[in-house]
Formats: C-alpha cells, structure tokens, sequence
C-alpha cells in the first residue's frame, strides 16, 4: 500500500539531527519553544540529572562489595529496584576498569547509550571520528581526551548495540577511604563511566 506523503513530516530532511533542527526552528518561529530554555532542558539531561543516577550506582559499588558482585553479574534486578530501569537501558552490562584493563564504550553503528545511567548522549559520543577512531586507535583517543594509562593496561572496547548497554565502572581514586557514598558519587563524571575519563582524586 503506498504511503501517503502528504503530510507535514515529508517536509523534514531526513537525517535525524537535521530534523531536530529544523523542528526546533518551526517551533521558536511559531513562539512555541525558546531556544535557550531547550538548551537548558538538553544540559539538564546531558551533565546534570543524566549521569548522577550512574555516579550514584557507582559510588555504592565502591563501597558495598555485596552490591558490586551483584552489579557486575547482573545488575538488572538492582536497577529496576532503584527506578533506574526504562528506554535504552533495558539490558545493561557493567564492565570494571581495574589496574589490569581499562574498558571504554563506543557505538559503531549509531549512537546507543544508557539514558537511563547516563541521560543523553554528548556530542562526541555520537560523532563518526569517535565510533570509527575508538576502535582503532583507542589509546590515542583515549589519549586525546586526557587519559593517559601506564603500558601494562590493557584496553578492551565494548560495542554497544540497541539490546545491550554498557556502563564502565572507574578505579577508585586514591585517598577517598574516609569518604561516604554521596561525596564518593560527587567525584564520578560522566566520561569516566563511559571509559573516556579517569575518576579525580578530591580536591583538598
Ligand atoms: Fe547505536
């Protein structure tokens, strides 16, 4: 049955990002959305809310071994628990960066990610230098984002795909042992989870 074009979306260019766009002019012409409001909403999600709930999981990792060995088997049943279960995050896999291996993650095909861990994806994460030069050159990528890791580490790259998500667990930084699980949560940044940041130590 042919498909009836006759309807405003034919008007969109194709390309998702594109369309975004071309939505979001539409929509401040018309006086319906303001520009700077959406930004704010999209820094919300991206550096703010987004990323907490993962900092939150692994900072309780790092203090609760019960709760580690449970979240690196299957975290799934703890993530429903705790209300961080929903779209693009119903199949995760926790992979924990040790002195042994460093783990980043990447999605070749396109651009899937833990929303519900991670909230939106950054703009890197969804550019085609970073799918394709992460794979094959990821100590210089990993390089290029700061991260520099001594020799004997190894560095595994994990593919994302629409069934499964994963989330790097980081190394605790060093002199954190008196420190309690929000504080702990506080020094957690978005990257180091996806493997493209190492955890900082606290500011003195
Ligand atoms: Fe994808």
């Amino acid at each position: 049955m042919p498909h009836d074009h006759d309807h405003p979306h034919s008007l969109l260019p194709p390309d998702p990002a594109l369309r975004v766009k071309a939505l979001e002019t539409i929509l401040t012409e018309k006086g319906l959305v303001d520009p700077a409001a959406l930004d704010e909403i999209i820094d919300t999600y991206q550096n703010r809310i987004g990323p907490r709930n993962g900092a939150r999981v692994v900072a309780r990792m790092w203090c609760d071994p019960g709760f580690r060995e449970e979240m690196l088997k299957d975290p799934m049943p703890r993530l429903r628990e705790m209300g961080l279960y929903g779209r693009q995050g119903e199949h995760m896999v926790f992979v924990e960066n040790t002195r042994d291996v460093h783990n980043v993650v990447v999605c070749t095909l396109c651009s899937c990610y833990p929303w519900p861990l991670l909230g939106i994806p950054p703009g890197w994460y969804k550019s085609d230098a970073y799918r394709a030069r992460v794979v094959r050159e990821p100590r210089k990528v990993l390089a290029e984002f700061g991260v520099d890791l001594p020799g004997e580490t190894r560095v595994r790259v994990w593919d994302s795909t629409a069934e499964i998500r994963y989330l790097v667990v980081p190394q605790r930084p060093e002199g954190t042992d008196g420190m309690d699980e929000p504080d702990l949560a506080a020094l957690v940044t978005r990257d180091s989870m996806v493997g493209t940041g190492l955890v900082p130590g606290p500011t003195p």
